[in-house]
């Protein structure tokens, strides 16, 4: 085969946002996937339970990628490969022990939605001041790190701030989402519709940082609403690879990368697992885990110990689950009919539940009460249920990888693994805690599918232990110490070779972010 210039292991987002660009951009690409899918954590099924019925079995929801880089610098050939976006004005909604509440794409509606929870006036000026410094923020999230322009990026917080600013400005970034949500908020109805978002960064409300992150989610989804490709994300996946592949690239699926071939300290190809050798003239990416690269693909190069060490010490984070229901009807929420029309619906018992849950499954525990993620995409994508029917995406993202114990007291951990009755035991239980809220939840239910943290890993092989995110997200493992404390961003000790994805900096999600930028660094003319 001739030779390309850029090979990238793996097909999720980063990849793909990686290949679209640089054949864009004049590069041959190839593209090796050991699934025989590519997409990664896009995975789209209408089999799953009946026919007519469509469901993302594990990613499902685009502002990250919407509101990012990536996308507007492909819309436009995104759209010509039949790609469309559908949206909604109520992205988020909470039913807590307290009562129930709405976020809306409207701000005066969300304006009178904290006016009726009595926190009117802490909404306005917290949007508002957090609005003034939007740019730094979503700068931060977005910037490369070991580039230039976060230096720009710092002197230009230190110009508007002022260096007193700029330190009291980093303490803000640290804060915890509990103690901010308490400062600013009365009532526990604010509280429970904003604190579980820092759940879909990895982060729990007492980890630090998770009141940036709570604040900045709540801004993107205010500003934003909660975009989904009409059809599911497989058309995200199927646009993208249209633009490698008009664009001469390739993407081979079935391609299991077993090896990085380098020489003289330069990554010069791959080997797959079949024996298949590819070449690579100017750069190999590798959207893996640390300990994937370091201890898989490159284990028989010389590498730093340092870099080995770090690499081995990369911690996972919490397991998801995910809960896939077809329905044949629309669901009934008991005591607010309004969230039947709510991307989002976050069900809590409230901030000490969400606090406690989070712990208790970091510790190796089943929670008492998790938060339950309740995602309604026939909101806005009608084609994904038979008329007058839908679908429900439920996420739970509050269990250990392995079982300890239940605070509960229900469910025997026996030897901790996740095994078909313990998974059934737990998910049964979740449902029935749901059914509390949805009157019709047990009546509705045509079918039903559960993926625990085993079939979640078995899907994707970056996704250790069932953690989403291919990596704990608290800050020590965040941002400039993402994916290696002592790495320097996306560049690795080998020459021409890059990781990106999930484990690297910006960190999990579908933006395509360090996709984005190793590929525009190694298009632009100075990136040595
Ligand atoms: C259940 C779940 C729900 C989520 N929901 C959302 C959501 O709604 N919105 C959101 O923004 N984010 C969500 N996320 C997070 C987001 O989906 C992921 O962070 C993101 O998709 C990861 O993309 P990636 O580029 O790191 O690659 P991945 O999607 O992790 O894909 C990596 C690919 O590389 C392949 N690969 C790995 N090693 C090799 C090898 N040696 N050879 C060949 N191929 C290899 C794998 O098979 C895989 O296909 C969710 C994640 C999960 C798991």
């Amino acid at each position: 085969m001739e030779r390309s210039d850029a090979i990238i292991i793996g097909s999720g987002i980063n990849a793909l946002v990686a290949g679209a660009l640089l054949s864009r951009g004049g590069w041959k690409v190839l593209i090796c996937e050991r699934n025989n899918l590519p997409g990664g954590a896009i995975a789209t099924s209408t089999t799953a339970t009946l026919p007519g019925f469509t469901h993302e079995l594990l990613s499902s929801w685009h502002p990250l990628f919407v509101g990012g880089p990536a996308y507007a610098e492909l819309k436009r050939d995104l759209e010509s490969h039949g790609l469309v976006y559908a949206n909604t004005t109520m992205p988020t909604g909470v039913v807590c022990s307290d009562g129930s509440a709405v976020l809306s794409t409207d701000m005066a509606a969300t304006s009178a939605e904290f006016e009726r929870l009595g926190d009117g006036q802490a909404w306005n000026e917290m949007l508002g001041e957090f609005t003034k410094k939007i740019d730094l923020a979503f700068g931060l999230l977005g910037a490369d790190l070991w580039r230039p322009n976060a230096l720009k990026l710092l002197r230009a917080a230190r110009k508007r701030f002022g260096n007193r600013g700029l330190v009291a400005t980093g303490a803000e970034l640290l804060e915890p989402a509990a103690p901010w949500l308490d400062r600013t908020f009365s009532s526990p109805v604010s509280k429970s519709l904003l604190a579980p978002w820092a759940l879909h960064n990895g982060l729990g409300p007492d980890d630090a940082s998770s009141g940036f992150i709570t604040k900045v989610i709540s801004a993107a989804v205010a500003f934003g609403g909660m975009p989904v490709p009409i059809g599911g994300g497989v058309k995200l996946v199927e646009a993208l690879s249209a633009i490698i592949t008009t664009n001469g690239g390739q993407i081979i699926t079935g391609a299991d990368v077993k090896k990085i071939n380098v020489t003289n300290g330069k990554a010069t190809g791959v080997e797959l697992v079949d024996g298949r050798k590819f070449e690579a003239k100017k750069a190999v990416l590798a959207s893996t885990t640390p300990q994937a690269l370091y201890g898989g693909l490159l284990k028989d190069q010389e590498l730093p110990s340092t870099t080995v060490k770090a690499a081995e010490s990369f911690r996972y984070g919490r397991a998801a689950i995910q809960i896939h229901l077809a329905l044949s009807e629309k669901p009934i929420w008991k005591d607010d009919a309004r969230l039947a029309d709510v991307a989002i619906v976050h069900v809590l018992d409230g901030m000490n539940s969400l606090s406690e849950s989070v712990n208790a499954s970091n510790r190796g525990y089943l929670p008492k009460r998790p938060t339950i993620v309740v995602g309604q995409p026939t909101t806005m994508d009608a084609s994904r249920a038979p008329e007058g029917q839908s679908i429900l995406w439920i996420q739970l993202q509050e269990n250990p990888r392995t079982i300890l114990g239940d605070l509960a007291g229900q469910i025997d951990p026996g030897d901790g693994s996740w095994n078909q009755e313990r998974l059934n035991a737990y998910a049964d239980r979740v449902l029935a805690q749901l059914g509390e809220q949805i009157t019709n939840l047990a009546s509705a239910t045509l079918a039903k599918v559960v993926l625990g943290p085993q079939q979640i890993e078995a899907m994707n092989i970056n996704l250790v232990g069932g953690d989403p995110y291919s990596g704990d997200c608290r800050i020590d493992q965040y941002a400039i110490w993402r994916p290696l404390s002592g790495a320097s961003g996306h560049r690795t000790p080998i020459k021409a070779l890059w990781q990106i994805g999930a484990s690297t900096h910006p960190g999990p999600g579908l933006g395509g972010g360090s996709g984005y930028l190793v590929a525009k660094r190694l298009l632009s003319k100075r990136f040595f």
